[in-house]
């Protein structure tokens, strides 16, 4: 066994109904004593997109830096300096064997594009072009500028970028080199839903035409089910161990992996099936509306942006999805809501508490997370507030911790617990997927729908993670218009309306898994495609 997990996972992390074969034998790395360890590697493929989906801290990084020949794989022995022979020894007559042959002779380069593409204006002064130009090894860099869109922001400096563009720009300057290997550690951050397929079609264009081998982090499922072939499953307890499974289909994997139980590793990773609903939800009878909103406009400066937005109703007790590309007036919308910006036209005289949790989260206070959530609720602490929230946001163990010194993802937990802390009549959530990994995408979206269905409470949230609207949202609000110039936004509708006025502005349509009914997004062009787009069906089965 390995040392970690004999019978029952002591960290309860998994449930282990036999010991699959990678926890049987020594692992790939270990970091010393009672430090992280990593079983399994990923296999690098020419003119394949790898997959890993799994939470944060399991490894990801750690399996790329040795497959990159930046760490030699110890085997478990951490005092020793292995070397690759043995390495090699351990995989003779497998598929990683000629892969470890080449990178040992130094003919493996790689092309990486980081995790956090915000740091890249602290790593590169200067402007966009001369990042760009010094990547440009295949003479294909032109044609990313162009498609990624980030043409108009070329001269500005790196650090005028948002985080959107800095995501493109980071993307087209990975994929603009000439190398063997590519590791793209997510792809989807910052980007709308459009610029994620754009994204995911050039990597896929990198595998098919070029030949190129990728392998990719994402924690959007949509998404990475367009851009990989095959996927490895990264299971295991954060910080402690993780294993990386042998490839699996792409929709093998996605799959067993919503459903929580890995079939060929006879390992059970969650204890609840995620589910997905193939027909939409029914027309429901409408309760009490919350609000009845005019419409209303705003514009910003001497009317660089201007927003219209169409009189609607927010019903009692509803998950309103919001959606729509970037800089289209989403987050004005929810600042004119929560009485933050003042309209221009029309009277927002609603009377309503809100709360809300920015996109960006300014906390930075040298305040421990605890006392920050004790001064919004005095319910911290109760088994209903443990169960409710501070449990599916997984915030037992940075309680202690310091606002200012949590990660990106424990950020956005503390921020979803803060507002669904507070006591409100309609939360309004500003893309709570942002920074979260998978795994707690999966909780987080738990955490709101259970919240809203039993307390009665009313929630808006904006997200582009289409599994996340997907699961959480009852009825839809579409935002169109042109990006920094003007948006519109439309009537709350029924799901199958919404998605179909959503999706057609997008030109993208969707099929069901068999299996689990999740959402798949169809081959542009393909039969179905064409059919669906006929039908006008772009993401419910008719
Ligand atoms: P991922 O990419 O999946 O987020 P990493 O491979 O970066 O995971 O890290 C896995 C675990 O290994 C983390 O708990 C991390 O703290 C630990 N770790 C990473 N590098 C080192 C190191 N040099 N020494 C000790 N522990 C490390
Ligand atoms: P979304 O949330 O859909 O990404 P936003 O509502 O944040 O869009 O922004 C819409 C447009 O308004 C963008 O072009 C943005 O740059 C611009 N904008 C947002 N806030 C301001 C402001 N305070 N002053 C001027 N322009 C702004």
């Amino acid at each position: 066994s390995c040392g970690i997990c004999v019978e029952k996972c002591p960290f309860d992390a998994i449930e282990i109904i036999n010991l699959p074969t990678e926890l049987e034998d020594d692992p790939v790395h270990r970091y010393g004593e009672n430090a992280f360890a990593l079983y399994g590697l990923p296999i690098p493929e020419p003119g394949t997109v790898t997959g890993i989906l799994g939470p944060n801290g399991i490894g990801k990084t750690t399996a790329v830096r040795a497959l990159a020949d930046e760490l030699v794989p110890n085997l478990g022995d951490y005092g020793t300096d292995p070397g690759w022979e043995r390495v090699l020894d351990r995989y003779r007559g497998t598929e990683l064997q000629t892969y470890i042959e080449r990178v040992q002779a130094g003919e493996i380069t790689i092309a990486r594009k980081p995790q956090y593409v915000d740091q890249l204006p602290a790593q590169f002064g200067g402007t966009t072009i001369d990042l760009l130009e010094s990547t440009d090894e295949r003479g294909a860099l032109d044609d990313y500028i162009d498609r990624l869109g980030i043409r108009p922001v070329v001269d500005q400096p790196l650090d005028t970028l948002s985080g959107g563009e800095l995501q493109r720009v980071a993307l087209a300057a990975t994929l603009a080199r000439d190398r063997d290997f590519y590791f793209l550690d997510e792809v989807s951050p910052y980007l709308d839903i459009g610029q994620r397929v754009t994204a995911a079609r050039l990597i896929r264009e990198l595998a098919d035409e070029e030949d190129r081998a990728v392998l990719v982090v994402e924690h959007d499922l949509a998404i990475l089910d367009l851009l990989a072939d095959s996927l490895h499953v990264a299971y295991g307890e954060p910080g402690a161990f993780g294993v990386i499974t042998d490839p699996k289909s792409v929709r093998n994997g996605i799959n067993e992996y919503l459903t929580g139980y890995l079939s060929n590793e006879n390992m059970r990773i969650r204890p609840d099936e995620i589910e997905f609903h193939e027909h939409a939800p029914r027309e429901t009878s409408k309760s009490t509306p919350l609000v009845d909103y005019p419409a209303l406009s705003k514009s910003y400066g001497d009317g660089e942006f201007s927003l219209e937005v169409e009189s609607g109703t927010i019903y009692e007790s509803e998950v309103l999805g919001v959606v729509g590309p970037n800089g289209i007036g989403k987050s004005t919308l929810a600042k004119l809501f929560t009485g933050a910006l003042e309209p221009d036209e029309g009277d927002l005289d609603f009377r309503l508490d809100i709360s809300y949790k920015p996109q960006y989260i300014e906390i930075d206070q040298p305040m421990r997370v605890d006392a920050f959530l004790s001064s919004i609720t005095s319910d911290v602490g109760t088994s209903y507030w443990n169960t409710e929230i501070a449990k599916p946001l997984q915030l037992e163990r940075i309680m202690e911790r310091n606002l200012d010194d949590l990660s990106g993802g424990e950020r956005q937990r503390v921020a979803i617990a803060a507002a669904l802390s507070e006591d409100a009549d309609l939360y309004v959530m500003d893309e709570p997927s942002a920074h979260l990994d998978v795994e707690q995408r999966v909780q987080a979206t738990t955490a709101i729908r259970r919240y809203a269905e039993n307390h009665d409470e009313t929630v808006l949230v904006i997200d582009h993670d289409i599994y996340m609207i997907d699961l959480l949202a009852d009825r839809l609000m579409v935002f169109d218009g042109k990006p920094s110039e003007y948006g519109h936004a439309g009537v709350p509708q029924e799901m199958r309306a919404g998605m179909n006025d959503f999706l057609r502005d997008l030109d993208i349509t969707f099929r069901r898994d068999e299996r689990t009914k999740r959402p798949r997004i169809n081959k542009p062009d393909s039969q179905l495609d064409r059919k669906q787009k006929k039908q006008g069906e772009y993401y419910y089965a008719p």
